[in-house]
């Protein structure tokens, strides 16, 4: 069974997006990876950098809380003026981090893919319909906030294949493009 981005099994928007590029060019060896090392015979050695290990980057600070759940929060409270914080789990891995009296909204994280996604509340009588209605009208305002992919299938193994929002095509010849696999983020 694999493993992929969670969101909550009755999450009623879900879009998917990557954390941003965090790394940074590793100063050392100017991101080539290899520096020059004198030799015993007067010469020079390419070496692997000691400072980035021969990656030419440097994985840059990145906190979850203040760079991504903080601006989702912001962004959700412009969109909808009724949505506040909170912090609740729904389950053992779906954080909602703000709701109103409709929904729960929450950002999943899972090897550098994340979910945005609504939940909606289910009202004292279990009825959701109100909710289900108040969802359905935000749908393509949250979808054109968040995230840049959607999700468009599942392999067998879990994995999933996203498209990027603005039409990149799915197909094996954009694979380092806006399709991501899940052979990648999401392993088997
Ligand atoms: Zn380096």
């Amino acid at each position: 069974m694999g493993r992929c981005v969670s969101t909550p099994s009755n999450a009623q928007i879900v879009t998917y997006g990557t954390l941003g590029d965090d790394r940074e060019t590793c100063c050392n060896c100017d991101g080539s990876g290899t520096v020059s090392e004198p030799t015993e015979d007067f010469g020079e050695d390419d070496v692997e950098c000691p400072d980035c290990d021969g990656a030419g980057y440097i994985e840059a600070f990145f906190d979850f809380e203040d760079d991504v759940i903080e601006p989702f929060r912001e962004h959700l409270r412009e969109l909808f003026p009724s949505a506040s914080p909170c912090s609740e789990w729904l389950g053992r891995e779906d954080h909602a981090v703000a709701e109103n009296c409709h929904a729960y909204f929450g950002i999943s994280e899972y090897c550098g893919m994340v979910a945005y996604w609504a939940v909606p509340k289910e009202n004292e009588n279990g009825y959701a319909n109100l909710a289900n209605r108040w969802l359905d009208g935000i749908t393509s305002k949250f979808e054109a906030a968040f995230g840049t992919m959607q999700r468009v299938g599942r392999f067998s193994n879990g994995g999933a294949i996203y498209r990027a929002k603005d039409g990149g095509p799915v197909g094996a010849d954009n694979l380092d493009g806006p399709v991501v696999i899940g052979g990648n983020l999401c392993t088997g």
